[in-house]
């Protein structure tokens, strides 16, 4: 998969079950969607670090309709933009693991990589589910 993209780090790491992001070597930004060249300082030396799949839900839209989501997810099911915590803010699409969960802005989730395949092709996603292990204060019910 390397070399598909500017992206092709991404899906080599989701495919062995890690999320990397990247980061510009000139000026330490997170650059998401990825980039060849760094938008802020110009340098073309971008890295890939790998990044604890954990953030908040930025936001979240829930489906009643199946356009080919992954056959474990019964529909209705929620699909989340998460802001992760250790990549600047940076955010990723994903689904909640289940759709029993009424997702809130702000909430705190993990999520682990998967593999499914949708017409014959594999289709690597983030599965996204509540982490109880990062509970603030007046969190939680
Ligand atoms: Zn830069």
């Amino acid at each position: 998969m390397k070399g598909i993209g500017a992206d092709g780090e991404y899906w080599a790491a989701l495919a062995q079950g890690k999320l990397k992001m990247q980061r510009c070597d000139g000026c330490g930004h997170w650059n998401w969607p990825a980039v060849w060249r760094c938008g802020e300082c110009g340098s073309w030396e971008q890295s890939w670090h790998e990044v604890e799949p954990r953030g908040r839900i930025y936001s979240w839209t829930r489906s009643w309709y199946d356009f080919g989501a992954p056959r474990d997810l019964p529909v209705p099911y929620v699909s989340v933009v998460v802001e992760l915590d250790g990549a600047g803010g940076k955010r990723l699409l994903g689904t909640l693991d289940t759709s029993d969960l009424e997702p809130a802005i702000g909430q705190r989730v993990s999520a682990r990589p998967r593999a499914d395949e949708f017409e014959g092709e594999p289709l690597l996603s983030l599965r996204w589910s509540p982490d109880h292990s990062t509970l603030a204060v007046g969190e939680g019910r």
